[in-house]
């Protein structure tokens, strides 16, 4: 069976999946696009889906009966409305992160799927499907007893100006609250966020670095550095210290060289090099599961906790120093 995908939203992420779907994966298609911006939406199906009906809103493209599974990959305020709109008409839908842009967006969200009984929703939280975090995971699980700590940093060489000091949190943090929680099978009870001195590299609105601590309901205690002007390079470092050894996330894979007298490897600049092979891994388990009417993997339960756990992160950043409590609701059956 092929799973007939409609895309809505065909600016970066979005015309990149639809390449997924049409040249990489197997078993669905890239059947419908709408975009605020017609043209965008055109030039994706010109390149890449011709047999593809361009709709004019993303409403219109969720009712349409060719449509059996939506790709939400529209600006994140958008998101919210598409997906109740799919669980609506009983679709699976992928939503690029985040699932909503309010805790409270987000829960109206779980409600919906709650109430609709069966889970229709995944969230693009594509860590989960990187080679090297599920390597990290099955040692954690398996090789180094009860998880303690965890130090971690996530940076980029530079942003851009309009980058603010709360899209550390909502852009940047948000992979790792997501895939600490995957990781060390937990959540969330506190954040703490603290500021080193800055670095001269960072423009007036962002504070930079920053670091965020994490403890969870076991008592984890997390160390998260977010260095978004680090100039070298986008690094992901995470090393997890448990009761019996530590394990660290896998380095990128990259030629070693002897060369002048250094020993040497590259480091990634751009951050969308280097989980690459997982977005086609969190793509085909979507496909998988919509053929079967369902979704499976981070969902709404995760995007909404990862969204009350990102809002308590910001305000621990406007209170600085301050330890902000965490607390979650009882989480659905249907996410057990
Ligand atoms: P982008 O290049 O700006 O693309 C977003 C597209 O959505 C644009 O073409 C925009 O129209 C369109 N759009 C805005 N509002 C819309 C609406 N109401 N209905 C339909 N289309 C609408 O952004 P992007 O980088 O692809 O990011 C899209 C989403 O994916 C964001 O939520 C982002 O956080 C997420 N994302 C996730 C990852 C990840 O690592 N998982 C990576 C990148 C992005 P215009 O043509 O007018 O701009």
């Amino acid at each position: 069976m092929t799973v007939k995908i409609g895309v809505i939203g065909t600016g970066m992420i979005g015309r990149d999946h639809t390449r997924r779907i049409q040249q990489v994966l197997a078993g669905a298609e890239v059947v419908a696009l709408s975009d605020v911006n017609a043209d965008s939406a055109r030039a994706v199906q010109a390149d890449l889906a011709p047999a593809a009906t361009v709709h004019a809103t993303g409403q219109e493209l969720i009712a349409a009966p060719e449509v059996g599974a939506v790709l939400v990959t529209s600006w994140g305020d958008t998101h919210e409305e598409y997906v109740l709109a799919a669980i609506a008409a009983g679709k699976p839908c992928f939503c690029e992160k985040p699932l909503a842009t309010t805790a409270a967006g987000a829960k109206r969200i779980v409600d919906a799927e709650v109430a609709h009984g069966a889970r229709l929703v995944q969230v693009g939280f594509m860590r989960r499907y990187d080679a090297g975090y599920r390597m990290l995971k099955e040692a954690v699980d398996n090789a180094i007893g009860a998880p303690l700590m965890i130090h971690a940093a996530h940076r980029n060489p530079t942003v851009p100006e309009q980058y603010i000091t709360p899209m550390a949190i909502h852009d940047t943090l948000i992979h790792e609250i997501d895939v600490f929680r995957w990781l060390l099978d937990d959540d969330y009870v506190s954040a703490q966020v603290v500021f080193p001195r800055r670095s001269k590299h960072a423009h007036a609105r962002v504070a930079d670095p920053q670091v965020v601590l994490l403890e969870t309901r076991k008592g984890v205690r997390i160390d998260v550095e977010i260095f978004v002007n680090c100039r070298y390079g986008y690094d992901i470092q995470c090393q997890v210290v448990g009761e019996e050894g530590v394990a660290y996330l896998p380095e990128p894979l990259a030629i070693v060289m002897r060369r002048d007298a250094h020993l040497q490897n590259a480091i990634l600049t751009d951050w969308k090099d280097r989980f690459v092979d997982s977005y086609d891994v969190e793509l085909k388990d979507f496909v998988e599961a919509a053929a079967r009417g369902t979704a499976s993997g981070p969902g709404s339960w995760d995007g909404y906790v990862a969204a009350i756990s990102s809002d308590a992160c910001v305000e621990a950043q406007e209170k600085s120093g301050q330890i902000v409590p965490i607390s979650l609701p009882d989480r659905p059956a249907l996410y057990d």
